[in-house]
């Protein structure tokens, strides 16, 4: 079964996070975004359908960091210092990201070896992987191409 077939229900079942009308809306939000997001961007969607307030959305997302649903990302280069959340990395393997520098839009790259790769060469050498995050920076294709740069 793939990620996609998956309820928001299912999902935090499947964490071990109980099924709450909040918890619910941001895992469907993320899951429905397909990219990483961040918390003022969920914010600003969540309360389209209900009120919250910006500590419970952090509580919401840092119960679903440490049950490994919800990927949190490292933020980009100042200005811009917002941490983004990847849902995907919750059901798919780890995968890399891409984050745009002119339009600050990052998308999820369907690249799972590169992670997978360093994680060996690490443990190779006798370290102890945590976590990884691997983002390539530079302008998405839209930015390009009104750039006049080809990709
Ligand atoms: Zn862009
Ligand atoms: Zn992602």
């Amino acid at each position: 079964m793939s990620i996609s077939d998956l309820t928001p229900h299912d999902l935090l079942a499947e964490a071990g996070i109980e099924d709450t009308p909040l918890r619910h809306q941001v895992v469907r939000l993320l899951s429905e975004a397909d990219r990483p997001l961040a918390a003022p961007d969920i914010l600003e969607l969540v309360r389209r359908e209900q009120s919250i307030n910006k500590v419970s959305l952090y509580r919401i997302l840092d119960l679903l960091v440490e049950h490994g649903l919800v990927r949190r990302l490292s933020s980009p280069a100042p200005p811009d210092r917002a941490f983004r959340y990847c849902l995907p990395g919750g059901g798919k393997p780890h995968h890399c990201h891409f984050y745009c520098t002119r339009c600050r839009k990052m998308e999820c790259l369907d690249c799972t070896e590169a992670p997978a790769v360093l994680e060996r060469l690490a443990s190779g050498r006798g370290l102890v992987v945590m976590s990884s995050d691997i983002r390539l920076d530079g302008l998405c294709a839209e930015c390009a191409s009104k750039a006049g740069l080809e990709p």
